[in-house]
């Protein structure tokens, strides 16, 4: 049978731990665990007779695969995996996986707290607004988007979303009415909701082009990458329109600045939280154990990024 390492220089929590044993127990697989490691050294050691390897941001590179001469399968517990090498992944014939979704919902709720939040004034006391009723166009509609959607749509928002990558059908089917130019997005929300990746094409795509067309009192919510943003166009929207807003659970280089200027007028988290939750690590856990049995019982790869 399989032998799973489970290697977690910060560790899952115990209920995590205990459901992937469940999981790995009723496989019959042989597992064993490296937490709280402090030198590399112990990963590589740990990793001599692992054939599958489940982590978090550990890292796995050349030095790792190279420790590792019986592994067929390595699964990142999350969404990203850039502390995966994957070129020495693929020349040492491991498939690499992430366990994407798990932790959409978590950011989804993270978007729409933060949207209460600066709608009703960062809770000082005075009155605030609503979301029901408003709009909230949605850039990107990916799995984080779709909760954001489902979410919006239960408090009684109108949600429209635009993907250039997807049919109109994909959003029809959620009840989310698809837009087809960018501008649009940025024209009709009064909760603008980014959700696209960081990639050489969308790098700082949030511009001046864009920004300058959102309405006087427009909400900016950003759960996605700050390197999606173009900061100094940022600075301009808060200088030209009055009212505009913005929330962000990845804070922009220039936020002290921001914060300094406008500070009724931005909310940041203190840290990335929107996969914070235990449920998503929890989610994230299982999902890696249940990816690792499908693969070596059925051959199968769907998660496989490599
Ligand atoms: P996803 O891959 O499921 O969705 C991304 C969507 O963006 C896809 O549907 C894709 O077609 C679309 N897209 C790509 N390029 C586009 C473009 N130029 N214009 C419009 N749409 C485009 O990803 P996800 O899980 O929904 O996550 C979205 C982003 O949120 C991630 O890329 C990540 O940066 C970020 N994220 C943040 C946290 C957090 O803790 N705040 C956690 C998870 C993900």
């Amino acid at each position: 049978m399989p032998k799973v390492l489970i290697a977690t220089e910060k560790p899952f929590a115990a209920d995590a731990v205990q459901k992937i044993k469940a999981e790995l127990e009723k496989a019959g697989y042989e597992y064993s665990f490296l937490e709280n490691y402090t030198d590399k050294s112990e990963l590589h050691n740990a990793l001599a007779d692992a054939e599958a390897v489940i982590i978090r941001s550990d890292i796995m590179d050349e030095e790792a695969f190279n420790s590792a001469p019986k592994l067929k399968i390595v699964v990142r517990a999350g969404a990203g995996y850039d502390n995966i090498d994957l070129k020495a992944a693929t020349a040492h014939n491991v498939v690499a996986m992430n366990t994407p979704g798990q932790n959409s919902n978590a950011v989804a709720e993270l978007a729409i707290g933060m949207m209460i939040y600066i709608a009703r004034n960062k809770f000082n006391g005075k009155s605030g607004t609503e979301l029901s009723g408003k709009t909230l166009t949605l850039y990107g509609f990916g799995w984080v988007a779709r909760y954001v959607a489902k979410i919006a749509k239960g408090i009684g928002m109108d949600v429209y979303a635009y993907d250039p990558y997807l049919q109109d059908d994909v959003m029809l089917k959620e009840g989310v009415k698809p837009l087809h130019s960018v501008e649009d997005v940025f024209k009709l929300g009064d909760y603008i909701s980014l959700h696209i990746p960081a990639t050489e094409e969308t790098k700082k795509c949030v511009n001046w082009n864009l920004l300058s067309l959102v309405k006087e009192d427009a909400v900016l919510v950003n759960t996605a990458r700050k390197e999606i943003i173009d900061e100094e166009a940022l600075l301009k929207v808060f200088a030209e329109k009055k009212k505009f807003r913005y929330v962000s659970d990845v804070a922009p280089d220039n936020s002290a600045e921001i914060l300094e200027l406008y500070p009724d007028r931005v909310f940041f988290t203190p840290k990335k939280m929107g996969a914070q939750t235990s449920e998503a690590n929890t989610n994230a856990g299982i999902a890696a154990a249940k990816q690792i049995i499908a693969f070596f019982e059925k051959g199968d790869t769907t998660y496989k990024v490599n």
